[in-house]
């Protein structure tokens, strides 16, 4: 079936990015995917080509086109420039940040995992409010942070995800806060999801609010007492990484950015320096990513497709990435992936 061209915007980023974002677009290009790429440059290359770590034509294109592909962006850690992730998700109000778990090769140390995180994207300690005050000649001797919190963010983030919930059939809910210590700033996330829940959602899917330190410990001994976990910005994070290590590692994770002016797919894991260069990057997550760009699109036909023939290439033909324990590098993989499609 030959569809209308959606013109996209594709970043391929620092590190493992443009070796997995060159597989991914040569995979949705064998799927037929409805695509038409717009070539932009964000992170550390961009900054290093371009003198700017996310150039205003990129800008452009997001408005333009609002649907983005993008590879990891490096961020230096402690001074350097302000992370062009959380930049982007500001710029175009990315709220939501969407990033399922599911198993896809069984007799890892956990099987059938199928958890969602919702992970608020905007708010939280990531909006930047920091500074360092100097005490006796050492400029580092304190160093603060604000978070903000809105009781309309975090309704907004709530929201979406009860309704995803109800949307996909999904039993239960998690809310995840660290209430009895920071008492205002994830307090009002506990308290707006009781009332949010008891409001308009009661008695349609379980309901549970949980303190994040015990849910890491409960994720590590029985995730499958979970299933959608709605959180705050950091604890979002850090949560997603951890369920990424259930289902084979951050090479399996797909994320979703959406939000009121765009919407951003893309792996759940950073450049992977240390393997960076090597043709030994997972690609896998990033056409999760893919997949679900095209259910944002309503090409679910397509999606389904992609995710079969990963699964065939996977676990029929066990062509595997060294992360999962196979010898295949990422463009035999890739090429794997792509005759899975023709065979189709
Ligand atoms: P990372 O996610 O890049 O890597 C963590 C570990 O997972 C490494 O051992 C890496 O080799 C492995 N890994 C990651 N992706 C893989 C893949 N596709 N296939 C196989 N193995 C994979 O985390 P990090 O090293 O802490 O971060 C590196 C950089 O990435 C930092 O600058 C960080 O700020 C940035 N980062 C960017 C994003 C993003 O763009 N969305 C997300 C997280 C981190």
């Amino acid at each position: 079936m030959s569809s209308p061209r959606i013109p996209a915007t594709l970043i391929a980023g620092d590190g493992v990015g443009p070796e997995i974002v060159e597989a991914a677009v040569a995979v949705l290009d064998a799927l037929g995917a409805p695509f038409e790429w717009e070539h932009c440059s964000a992170g550390l290359g961009a900054l290093a080509r371009l003198g700017d770590p996310l150039p205003e034509a990129t800008l452009d294109s997001i408005r333009r086109t609002r649907l983005a592909l993008k590879g990891p962006l490096e961020t230096p850690s402690g001074g350097g420039y302000r992370s062009i992730n959380v930049r982007l998700r500001e710029a175009f109000k990315l709220y939501a940040n969407l990033r399922p778990a599911r198993t896809l090769v069984a007799g890892g140390r956990y099987d059938k995992i199928d958890l969602v995180v919702v992970r608020e994207n905007l708010e939280g300690l990531y909006i930047g409010h920091e500074h360092y005050v100097e005490i006796d000649g050492d400029p580092h001797a304190v160093a603060m942070a604000t978070g903000v919190n809105t009781r309309a963010g975090c309704e907004r983030i709530l929201r979406y995800a009860f309704d995803l919930v109800v949307q996909q059939g999904r039993r239960k809910v998690s809310v995840v806060h660290k209430a009895n210590v920071m008492k205002a700033l994830t307090g009002i996330f506990k308290e707006t999801a009781e009332r949010l829940y008891e409001r308009e959602y009661r008695d349609r899917f379980a309901f549970e609010t949980i303190i994040v330190d015990a849910c890491a410990m409960k994720l590590v001994l029985n995730p499958w007492q979970f299933d959608v976990l709605v959180t705050t910005n950091l604890f979002g994070d850090i949560l997603s990484d951890l369920v990424a290590g259930l289902i084979g590692g951050l090479g399996m994770a797909p994320g979703a950015n959406i939000g009121v002016d765009a919407a951003l797919f893309e792996a759940v894991h950073g450049s992977a320096p240390d393997i960076a260069g090597q043709g030994k990057a997972n690609p896998t997550a990033l056409l999760l990513a893919g997949a679900m760009m095209l259910d944002h699109v309503k090409r679910n036909d397509l999606a389904e497709r992609l995710r079969l023939a990963i699964d065939q290439t996977l676990n029929v033909r066990s062509i595997r990435t060294p992360d999962l324990g196979g010898a295949a590098s990422t463009s035999m993989y890739t090429q794997a992936l792509i005759d899975a499609l023709r065979k189709a």
